[in-house]
């Protein structure tokens, strides 16, 4: 939108709505502070969850759970690449048995573990609940659960994965002598696919065409900029609804649909007393426009290489937790109340969409309801920072 269109109430921002305190009511007015322990000064690296745990606990759901889980790597489906720069299998689980793909995907970026939890907890429970709203969703969807996008940089700590020389086992640098580090959220462009990470998920992708796709993420420890209360959790669209992008997409109908996500996936988290939710941005006024990301990229139907002929595409939403590894951000205490979030909101997310309800929320419910900063501009990876 231009400044123009922007209502006052949107420049006020939230955060001084709900300042002003009782003046205001409706569901849209933040819950009471969130209760999350102070993270502490250290990060629990033992803590975290490695690559060797995931598939531990693959396997593991595979021999023992009550329905059926597939488990499988990249190599034994067959994609051209398969492995890691590093050389290690890609592993993808699936459940269900209905028509309807479905992807969630964690921790592209390496360092921002609970992706990996949060989506193990909620394939355990597709795997093991008897439970209605869990039938349900086993029964119209098969959905792809990918714990772990970026093994390589989860062992390293890092969020890139890094080149590699199989032959020498060495980083294979530039010219200057340095290793090169690729953000795997921003290399499903169609000048891009540097890494084999991308290669390999992206084909794997053209051959499941999910219908919906969900990506978890960590975002440091964001606060509300008018009260500096912690925000816990923020719903992201990786394509600006209404910027530059995404009403162009399918007659606009993803402009909509990702909108409807999010906005159910607020409303079924509302009341949670230990949950602060806003919209993701990256500063004051400034929301992204990425398109070489994966859940953008595959919004946009990429198809690179020749692999996607068809054009598929399919709405896709993130979800952004509080903390990283970096000291100070992801302390043990916090752990289980940053996994739980994710896991209601995914929940959320997946039982709205096999029942439908997701398609009856009000998308404004996104733009007036869900806190979040004014849009005055987009960041982008194709045009730099755009004028709202
Ligand atoms: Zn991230």
């Amino acid at each position: 939108m231009s400044p123009a269109q922007i209502s006052r109430r949107t420049l006020l921002g939230w955060g001084s709505l709900v300042a002003i305190g009782g003046s205001v009511a409706g569901p849209g007015v933040a819950s009471a502070a969130p209760n999350f322990p102070d993270p502490g000064k250290d990060t629990p690296l033992a803590a975290i969850r490695t690559y060797g745990d995931m598939v531990d606990q693959l396997r593991k759901l595979e021999r023992s759970s009550r329905y059926p889980v597939t488990v499988r790597t990249l190599s034994e489906i067959g994609t051209a690449e398969s492995l890691t720069e590093q050389g290690r299998e890609l592993y993808v689980a699936t459940v269900g048995t209905g028509d309807t793909p479905v992807w969630v995907q964690g921790r592209i970026h390496g360092n921002e573990p609970y992706g990996l939890d949060s989506s193990l907890t909620v394939l355990k429970r597709l795997a093991t609940s008897g439970a209605k709203e869990w039938r349900a969703i086993r029964e119209e969807f098969t959905v792809h659960v990918i714990p772990c996008y970026n093994p390589d940089g989860s062992e390293g700590n890092i969020r890139q994965t890094i080149l590699w020389d199989r032959e020498a086992d060495a980083p294979r640098l530039d010219a200057d002598g340095n290793e090169q580090l690729v953000d795997l959220n921003r290399d499903w462009a169609p000048d891009a696919f540097v890494a084999r990470e991308s290669l390999a998920w992206y084909e794997y992708w053209t051959m499941v065409k999910p219908a919906y796709a969900l990506d978890i993420h960590h975002q440091g420890l964001k606060t509300d900029r008018e009260t500096g209360e912690a925000i816990t959790f923020s719903l992201g669209i990786s394509l600006a609804p209404g910027g530059p992008t995404l009403p162009g997409i399918e007659g606009g109908e993803y402009d909509v649909v990702t909108r409807q996500m999010q906005g159910h996936v607020w409303l079924e988290t509302l009341n949670r007393g230990f949950i602060s939710t806003d919209k993701y941005d990256v500063g004051y006024g400034t929301v992204i426009d990425i398109r070489g990301g994966v859940v953008s990229a595959m919004m946009l139907g990429l198809d690179y290489n020749g692999l996607n002929p068809t054009g598929h595409s399919n709405p896709a939403v993130f979800f952004e937790t509080s903390g990283n590894t970096r000291d100070g951000n992801i302390g043990h205490k916090a752990r289980g109340k940053m996994v739980k979030q994710n896991v209601l909101g995914l929940t959320a997310w997946l039982d709205g969409l096999a029942t439908g309800e997701v398609f009856d929320v009000d998308p404004q419910i996104w733009d007036d309801e869900i806190p979040g900063t004014p849009v005055l501009q987009y960041f982008t990876d194709w045009g730099g920072i755009i004028p709202a």
